[in-house]
């Protein structure tokens, strides 16, 4: 199943289970919600009352919870972009392009960094 294909889904999913909930403003405020149970997660092993063993089933669930509403986002982008433009979005495509936009943004900053001896990367 391509990434389409999981978008595809990820809407009928939503449209089944919460019929009422399946758009863009809800699915975005649900993809927040689940990144923070990522965080919450993250957060206990960072502060060190968790190991990243002991949570490692937790936060895949929470990662997939955000991976479903961000499959879901994406399919209703490619309702959307169809309706306009009678093809959905390549995702492969876009996510190539802004790789490397951001390749061109950070990569060269990173280069200049390690040429002058510097760790920095903020
Ligand atoms: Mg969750």
């Amino acid at each position: 199943m391509n990434v389409n294909e999981r978008a595809v889904q990820a809407v009928e999913d939503g449209r089944r289970w919460f019929p009422a909930n399946t758009n863009l403003a809800h699915d975005a405020l649900s993809l927040c919600g689940e990144a923070g149970e990522v965080a919450n997660i993250v957060k206990k092993i960072d502060r060190g009352t968790h190991t990243l063993d002991e949570m490692m089933v937790r936060l895949v669930d929470e990662v997939v919870d955000v991976q479903t509403y961000l499959y879901e986002i994406m399919g209703l982008i490619n309702e959307a972009h169809e309706k306009k433009y009678g093809m959905p979005v390549d995702w492969d495509a876009a996510y190539d392009s802004k790789r490397q936009v951001n390749e061109r943004r950070f990569g060269l900053v990173k280069d200049i960094w390690v040429q002058h001896g510097s760790n920095k990367e903020s």
